[in-house]
């Protein structure tokens, strides 16, 4: 398959690993928003959150946890975005699913997880909710 993110997984894409187990491997992004920026993704390609399994993501999920904890101690930055984008729309460049590990530091001027505040319909917000709900899965 002709995918970066499993290219990097088979090592026949150098990339600097930080963290391996069976399922998951994380390395440092190559472009990176800030100090320390890494990416955790299943060693198995699944594009998005849609089509990788829930034993895979919550391996990548635990990995999450461990990096968190590890990026933490190791640069003891203000704050860390997990950022974990699905989609064209949602800016997903390489569609092989991946966790940011983003550490910010106060004033560090990066505009993540910013948006205005506006307020919304709550009969709108009440029917989507219900919409969801009703395709939660058992
Ligand atoms: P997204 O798909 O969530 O928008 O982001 C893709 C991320 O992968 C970007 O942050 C980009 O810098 C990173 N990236 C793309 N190609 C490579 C690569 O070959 N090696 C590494 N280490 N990171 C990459
Ligand atoms: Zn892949």
């Amino acid at each position: 398959m002709d995918c970066i993110f499993c290219k990097i997984a088979a090592g026949e894409i150098p990339s600097v690993r930080v963290y391996e187990d069976d399922r998951v491997l994380a390395f440092m992004d190559i472009n990176p928003l800030s100090e320390g920026h890494l990416l955790i993704i299943p060693k198995a390609h699944a594009a998005t959150i849609y089509e990788i399994t829930e034993d895979d993501f919550l391996a990548v999920m635990s990995a999450t946890h461990k990096l968190a904890a590890a990026v933490k101690k190791a640069l003891n930055p203000d704050g860390i975005n997990l950022l974990q984008l699905n989609g064209r729309a949602a800016n997903q460049v390489v569609p092989h699913l991946h966790v940011h590990i983003v550490p910010r530091w106060s004033g560090d001027g990066l505009t993540i997880s910013q948006w205005d505040m506006v307020a919304g319909d709550m009969e709108n917000i009440k029917v989507v909710a219900e919409k969801i709900q009703g395709e939660i899965a058992s």
